[in-house]
């Protein structure tokens, strides 16, 4: 019999679905950029510096002083679903790290040119692993930090679609920038600090204070004005299971341009067109048409009341409980806002 009719199905090599899935991941510098900080925040890390060359294009550099890897976990990190983070089906309900599905480090290395160098503080001597669209260059032993740098070289040279797709260098940078500030003003405990083609665009101190609303404060100073940070409300609320919290606009301090707008939940950055609608509702009249208040508001609930694996790069979840988010994310700012007017028939939204 005939055997080369048995069928056409063929399992793709590890290198060719490295490559395909990272198409899902990276989407471009900045998404890069998002993954590594994600990993040294779930590393533990208490500073971390990034440093661009050309917008993204020539280099990417993540460095941290966080935990480290072993020899053999250096390796691994670049297969796919390799990952420290869960383990079992249970662990996925219950998610507190901002990484669990062993992608990113694969994906990254599926389409760039990158080195990997760690230690962890108990070895003696560090690893160094490189990786070349997909395949593993080298591994050994290498003097280095305790922490981790990974460096990201030439980014989609093996991918001329998404190279030629990139942006322009300060539409790349913007992207990148808008990653970093969400990570500093979730993560204020944190030191971070951002270059590009060695010119320092952002420098975070670690927050000393104790108080969350000060902490961010402090955080929000750093990264625009005092000004801005000295005139923000105070959002400070909780149901059963659910605790919001943050900084919002005065009504009064609002500009009809599209401001920022931060939302976080769990201390992941999300997209939420129907919760940021919750906090422009809650601003009612005290906003003219086509205002944008600057918020950043958190959201702590209980992992297992929302699903974190439903966007490739983890920009949205899914609540259980959406309409019940909405009216404490709404109320919450609400009262917040007036306290600045206490008349009451200044409230629009009784
Ligand atoms: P995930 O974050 O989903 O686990 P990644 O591909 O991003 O997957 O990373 C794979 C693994 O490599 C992580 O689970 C972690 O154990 C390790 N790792 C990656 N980056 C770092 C880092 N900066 N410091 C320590 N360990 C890291
Ligand atoms: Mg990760």
């Amino acid at each position: 019999r005939d055997t080369s009719n048995d069928g056409l199905i063929r399992q793709l090599p590890d290198v060719l679905a490295n490559k395909i899935a990272a198409g899902e991941v990276v989407q471009r510098p900045a998404s890069v950029v998002k993954e590594l900080i994600e990993n040294a925040l779930d590393a533990g890390a208490s500073r971390i510096t990034v440093r661009i060359k050309d917008a993204g294009r020539t280099l990417i550099q993540v460095t941290d002083d966080g935990c480290g890897m072993s020899r053999a976990d250096a390796k691994r990190s670049f297969q796919r679903h390799a990952t420290s983070k869960i383990r079992g089906i249970d662990d996925l309900e219950r998610i507190r790290t901002l990484g669990f599905r062993g992608e990113a480090l694969a994906s990254i290395g599926a389409v760039a040119q990158v080195e990997l160098k760690t230690r962890r503080v108990e070895d003696d001597i560090g690893t160094l692993v490189q990786m070349n669209g997909g395949t593993m260059e080298t591994h050994r032993p290498c003097a280095t930090p305790a922490g981790t740098t990974i460096s990201v070289r030439n980014l989609f040279y093996n991918v001329p679609a998404r190279r030629n797709f990139l942006k322009t260098p300060a539409t790349e940078m913007k992207h990148i920038s808008d990653t970093i500030y969400q990570q500093a003003l979730a993560h204020p405990g944190v030191h971070i600090e951002l270059d590009h083609d060695d010119r320092s665009i952002v420098q975070c101190e670690a927050a000393t204070a104790q108080d969350d609303h000060e902490r961010l404060r402090f955080r929000i100073r750093q990264l625009w004005t005092e000004d801005r940070a000295a005139t923000l409300l105070p959002v400070s609320d909780a149901s059963s299971y659910l605790r919001v919290w943050g900084l919002v606009a005065h009504p009064e301090r609002v500009k009809s341009t599209r401001e920022d707008q931060f939302l976080f939940v769990n201390d992941r950055a999300i997209q939420d067109r129907y919760l940021s609608h919750a906090v422009r509702k809650a601003y009612g009249d005290w906003l003219p048409d086509k205002a944008f208040p600057f918020f950043t508001l958190f959201l702590e609930l209980d992992p297992e009341r929302v699903d974190v694996n439903v966007h490739p790069t983890k920009a949205e979840v899914k609540f259980e409980d959406e309409s019940g988010i909405y009216g404490l994310l709404r109320s919450s700012v609400r009262e917040a806002l007036k306290t600045q007017f206490t008349t009451p028939q200044f409230d629009p939204c009784e």
